[in-house]
């Protein structure tokens, strides 16, 4: 990932500038939204390592890789967010994150749960999420 390329989380801000800044841990999300979208950017640019620290403690895996993840993650769009806010301790959101493999496009449609602890977001799992593919052709 190029540091002077526009963010994957669809922000419109330079990824140094937007995600790239809670992948160095120079800050961290203070909304469970903000930390969807890192964790989306995360998959886009294939950082593991920030996939699973943002992992809840209770339901992270014990090791995760994406080095040879063939799925290139194309845009994110955030359908709606329950909580999850500056002062919340508990968040939903949904959204659908759109990806193409093996040239094929497709659309993961998600409701993920968020808490936070000491302070952290974290991701706990997904209510509901169903992949299709993307006859539509739209992105985003
Ligand atoms: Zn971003």
């Amino acid at each position: 990932m190029m540091l002077n390329a526009f963010c994957p989380c669809g922000s419109l801000l330079l990824y140094a500038d937007c995600c790239g800044v809670y992948h160095a841990g120079v800050a961290i999300p203070s909304t469970a939204g903000t930390l969807m979208r890192s964790r989306f950017s995360a998959f886009a640019v294939q950082n593991a390592a920030y996939v699973l620290q943002s992992w809840d403690e209770t339901t992270r895996p014990a090791a995760f890789d994406l080095t040879d993840d063939p799925t290139i993650w194309q845009a994110l769009e955030i359908v709606k967010t329950q909580k999850g806010a500056v002062n919340d301790t508990t968040g939903l959101v949904e959204f659908k994150a759109y990806y193409t493999l093996s040239g094929e496009a497709y659309v993961l449609h998600e409701r993920s749960r968020f808490i936070k602890r000491q302070e952290r977001w974290f991701y706990v799992d997904g209510l509901i999420a169903v992949a299709v593919k993307n006859l539509s052709g739209v992105v985003g």
